[in-house]
């Protein structure tokens, strides 16, 4: 679900105007102390889905948005390192000191990845329907529509990559946490029919915090819609590429992310099901540091390579053309 995971935040760089960077070390204390506070704030705050929701704003508040405006330049939250924002932006939002790979909108990424003037999106107009009459749920897809440019929490589409033809859907972590709900689920199964019927393969880049709680059932039910939908374009011989990201988490792990026939996954991502505290509880057993990441993914044989952003475009490109 939903998931108010503190790992999210380590993703968080801070953006410097032009008069912060002179003191770039006093500001990481002061940011530091922010994060305490916000800390401490929610810890006093228990209960009610009222403080649940306020708990997500400020999680969401706090995760590696760009904040942009003010800003010339940005300090990487790993290494310390301040980077010019329109070169960061340029190479991909990756840290070219540390390799660090920060949060892509599905726009950007489709920008990147898809061959100029070749994608054609699909269901852009999709709308949620509110089915549990949640309070505020509306007026939240509202607001998040506004601010990631965005309908849903996954855009999909048709397109070529290098010249090879594919159907993509790229999920959203700006929209809701990128959370699943009845209109993700439908439009990637959707996707997926559409890639079935035309003979095309199927790429999805995940980014969620899991199923979306005010849809409740109804967004668990995309967990077997979607499975379904993807074990059709499996019989009929095609090729399915999931590309885990940051944050690939909950019912999205869940589902389609894990059924790819490869599984790629960018550098550093938090790959999970549950939080590490939930599992912790639940097997009584301490669990191994960072046992969430790509990389122990990539140890223990869950996952087939991990690419780094710019080689993504190429790597994928290879792989459909071996699959033809
Ligand atoms: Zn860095």
């Amino acid at each position: 679900m939903f998931k108010l995971n503190k790992v999210f935040k380590k993703t968080k760089y801070i953006t410097l105007t032009k008069e912060e960077d002179i003191n770039v070390n006093e500001k990481s204390k002061e940011e530091t102390n922010k994060v305490k506070k916000i800390k401490l704030n929610k810890n006093s705050s228990k209960g009610s889905i009222e403080n649940v929701e306020n708990k997500i704003k400020e999680d969401e508040n706090d995760t590696n948005k760009p904040n942009i405006p003010n800003g010339l330049w940005i300090k990487c939250g790993d290494c310390g390192e301040v980077l010019y924002k329109k070169d960061f932006d340029v190479d991909k939002k990756i840290c070219l000191s540390c390799g660090k790979h920060y949060r892509m909108s599905a726009r950007e990424r489709i920008y990147c990845l898809i061959d100029e003037e070749s994608f054609i999106e699909f269901d852009k107009e999709m709308k949620t329907m509110n089915p549990l009459n949640f309070q505020g749920y509306e007026e939240k897809i509202s607001k998040y529509q506004a601010s990631s440019k965005v309908e849903e929490a996954i855009v999909t589409g048709y397109g070529t990559i290098l010249g090879k033809k594919t159907v993509i859907g790229v999920m959203d972590s700006n929209f809701m946490m990128g959370s699943m709900g009845s209109v993700v689920g439908e439009k990637l199964t959707r996707a997926v029919e559409y890639a079935t019927e035309n003979k095309l393969p199927v790429i999805v880049f995940t980014a969620s915090g899991g199923a979306r709680m005010q849809e409740g059932i109804f967004s668990l039910m995309q967990m077997a819609k979607t499975s379904a939908a993807i074990e059709k374009h499996n019989e009929a011989g095609l090729l399915y590429i999931s590309v885990l990201t940051d944050p690939t988490t909950g019912g999205v792990t869940a589902s389609f992310a894990m059924l790819g026939d490869i599984i790629l996954s960018e550098p550093g991502a938090l790959i999970g099901f549950a939080g590490k505290r939930v599992i912790e509880q639940t097997i009584k057993q301490k669990l191994p540091k960072g046992f969430q990441t790509a990389e122990f993914l990539l140890e223990h044989g869950f996952i087939d390579k991990i690419v780094a952003r710019s080689e993504m475009k190429e790597t994928l490109a290879n792989i459909i053309e071996i699959h033809q």
